[in-house]
């Protein structure tokens, strides 16, 4: 794993904060960095836990003392990370007995550094018996460890918790962050920039969506509302069994692109062009408006919110949840 600062996309003010803090030698014993999901705070994490192992006099990570090398092939003896484990059929969840693997080994000695560090990521899933011991740790810290705890459901985090840990908040990228991490990763500029554009702020979600076959359901879900208003019954069976085929991941993420079309072109009704998730796509959802009459992408975009909140929610057939879908469309008119 890369461990410098430089590697961390946009959050200048969080960086040039954190970096004080370690000159200072301020760094609080428990952080929580928090904010939506694909943004930078592991990345962060990782680089504050180097730079706060690293042995060097100057700038840290320094990238080349025994502890950047240790952190950088993940055997750093002081660094511990916690996260989410799946054990049978329930839910992912950290649980009170990982958090006690990690209090023994913390109250020890350091090996190779000052401190120790610990990492817990998605700190949220914490169940609560874990929760309360790691309470009573961050009260009573027994050994030099720092915590930084990492979540993007802040909300979801007991206030005894929250009380105790000094907040870093992490906002959404900026599309052309989001736009150069990608091109970074090997995706083409002119994709980067569409993909930027959909993935509110999150770099993760540009990966995910850039690794789902790039645009190819975005544009599938343009062709479905290129067919409104749909009238032709052989159409809808049709694709409905075509989309109820598509396995819940994919059709999820469908469902999704087919609600930010209809947003945009509510974005259209209302004269800006400037904010679409979809700027690629203005001329054909442009020439979509006559066909489509304000109060109908409205109503539509409620159906596809509540088809999406049924895919997730119920155990309900895809292809009848799809058919249904179509037929509250063709019920538009
Ligand atoms: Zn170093």
């Amino acid at each position: 794993m890369e461990i410098s600062w430089e590697s961390i996309l946009g959050h200048q003010v969080n960086k040039e904060r954190l970096q004080q803090l370690l000159v200072g030698d301020r760094v609080p014993h428990a952080l929580l960095f928090c904010g939506p999901e694909g943004t930078g705070k592991r990345l962060t994490a990782e680089v504050l836990a180097a730079a706060l192992l690293c042995a060097a006099p100057g700038q840290r990570p320094c990238g080349h003392c025994p502890s950047c090398q240790a952190m950088r092939s993940e055997t750093h003896p002081d660094f511990y990370r916690i996260a989410p484990e799946s054990r049978g059929k329930s839910a992912r969840s950290i649980r009170i007995e990982q958090i006690r693997a990690m209090e023994t080994e913390t109250a020890r000695v350091p090996i190779l550094s000052a401190r120790r560090v610990v990492l817990l990521d998605e700190a949220d899933l914490m169940n609560e018996t874990a929760a309360n011991s790691l309470l009573k740790t961050l009260e009573e810290p027994s050994g030099q460890a720092v915590f930084i705890l990492v979540s993007s459901m802040r909300s979801s985090l007991l206030d005894t918790i929250l009380s105790r840990c000094t907040p870093v908040m992490f906002g959404p990228l900026s599309a052309d962050e989001v736009a150069a991490a990608l091109v970074q990763q090997g995706v083409a500029a002119e994709q980067a920039l569409v993909l930027a554009a959909l993935a509110d702020g999150s770099a993760g979600r540009a990966m995910q969506l850039a690794g789902d076959g790039g645009l190819a359901l975005r544009d599938d879900a343009m062709s479905v509302l290129q067919l409104l208003p749909l009238t032709d019954m052989a159409v809808i069976w049709e694709q409905g069994k075509r989309l109820g085929a598509l396995g819940r991941e994919p059709l999820a993420q469908w469902l999704r692109y087919f609600r930010m079309l209809l947003r945009d072109l509510l974005v259209l009704y209302s004269g800006g062009s400037g904010r679409l998730y979809h700027p690629d796509l203005m001329t054909g959802l442009a020439s979509l408006l006559p066909h489509l009459p304000e109060r109908q992408v409205f109503v539509a975009a409620a159906i596809t919110g509540e088809t999406e909140h049924r895919l997730v929610r119920s155990n309900v057939n895809n292809r009848l949840l799809m058919e249904a879908f179509l037929l509250q469309l063709r019920d538009l008119q």
